[in-house]
């Protein structure tokens, strides 16, 4: 099964869910397994189970085997040997942290993280004693010289939010490898089909699946997956110690989303583009962020390491604070919501939601502006989503 599947492309192995066979049957779709518990004729049988990440089907904490389609369809399309879902993005984030680390430990972070990965590191640092050295995520340099003796791990998100800066996964992996420690990717905002870290040195990735494997807007969750077997097993232990485990009917609504991930990455990314070159000619518009543009910092890395740069833009209202606050009350089609990665499109003014807690110097070095939008962008029609974003740019401010 494994040399068949191999050769096939991510987007045909998304379509073709790997299932755990359950009593000989094969049905083409996974089912919900709703269920809490397995039983057993032998006690020994159940007893090794219940010690392996891989053993047979126990109890619902430990695996199910709806979740455990969703860990080996996610683990296929990254390379990657296993995987570990969880309740939500920041879930499987917290399994790695906290399942690898231990007080006193330090650990290099890029700069410009999504935000509630910044708090709970800050979490971390405050009740724990785990310190964090932030550095740029394209600079292998800073990072060997920020690393000390009990440094353990590297934590990078290939995409960043919201200006959609571009890591150098190759470069900082590579470097982490050599310097001994664990690397770790947030590879929500490209998803495998752009962007596969492991292919690029990384040991863990993880994935808000709430977001883009989903894709539909109605599932939260979270997904690890792991190059090397002795992470995932010590990751396993420590998730089913912490109850972080996926629910099996929020991991079949996510298997369902990602069997069409590759027709939405292509729609979200040309939609992206074709939005991104129209509000760059906006009059209104002072600047664009988004990778495919040769004006963007990361133009060219992202050229190299994605294979699609993305359905995340920002830009920047020549406007200010005024101009993002009425452009947000002004939108039709687009949604003011959090989130992104799904069908529809969203918009957020991130100095007055997302980056609310920043002060104006932390929002000035990661480089949102009071004028700043993200813009989220689904799969409508792209000439809908640009007739609503030019209406709203037109709304006179209040
Ligand atoms: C949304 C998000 C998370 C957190 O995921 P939840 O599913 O909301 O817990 C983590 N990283 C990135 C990049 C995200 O966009």
């Amino acid at each position: 099964m494994t040399d068949f599947r191999a050769n096939l492309r991510p987007g045909t192995r998304a379509v073709h869910v790997p299932q755990p066979v359950v009593d000989n049957s094969r049905p083409i779709a996974m089912p919900i397994y709703q269920t809490s518990g397995f039983t057993f004729d032998d006690p020994a049988v159940m007893a090794e189970a219940m010690g392996r990440p891989d053993g047979a089907f126990v109890y619902g904490r430990y695996s199910n085997p709806t979740v455990r389609s969703l860990e080996q369809a996610v683990a296929d399309l990254e390379g990657a040997v296993a995987g570990v879902a969880t309740g939500s993005g920041m879930g499987a984030i917290n399994i790695v942290l906290l399942g690898l680390l231990k007080p006193g430990d330090h650990l290099v972070a890029q700069n410009s993280l999504y935000g509630g990965t910044a708090a709970m590191l800050g979490e971390l640092t405050a009740r724990f004693g785990i310190t964090v050295t932030y550095v740029p995520g394209d600079d292998p340099a800073a990072l060997r010289a920020a690393v000390r003796p009990e440094t353990r791990l590297v934590y990078l998100e290939t995409i960043s939010n919201p200006m959609t800066l571009v890591a150098d996964l190759p470069g900082m992996c590579a470097q982490a490898r050599e310097l001994g420690l664990v690397s770790v990717v947030d590879n929500t905002f490209a998803t495998p089909l752009l962007c596969r870290p492991i292919e690029h040195g990384a040991d863990i990735v993880v994935h808000s699946a709430t977001k883009y494997l989903g894709g539909h807007t109605d599932v939260v969750g979270g997904i690890a997956v792991f190059a090397d077997t002795a992470l995932y097993e010590k990751v396993w232990h420590f998730a089913i110690e912490l109850g972080a485990s996926a629910d099996p009917f929020a991991a079949w609504l996510t298997l369902r989303g990602m069997q069409t991930l590759e027709l939405r990455m292509e729609r979200h990314c040309s939609n992206a583009a074709f939005l991104a070159a129209r509000l760059a000619e906006h009059p209104a518009v002072a600047a664009v962020h988004w990778p495919g543009l040769p004006s963007h910092p990361s133009y060219e890395p992202a050229g190299k390491l994605l294979s699609g740069f993305g359905g995340v833009l920002s830009f920047d209202l020549a406007g200010g604070r005024a101009a993002g606050e009425a452009f947000m009350r002004s939108v039709r089609l687009a949604l003011l919501a959090p989130s992104l990665g799904g069908v529809e499109t969203l918009v957020l003014h991130p100095a007055t939601t997302s980056h609310r807690s920043l002060t104006p110097e932390e929002l000035r070095r990661s480089g949102i502006g009071e004028g700043t939008v993200r813009l989220a962008v689904g799969v409508e029609h792209p000439e809908d989503l640009w007739a609503d974003l030019a209406q709203a740019l037109r709304q006179p401010l209040q």
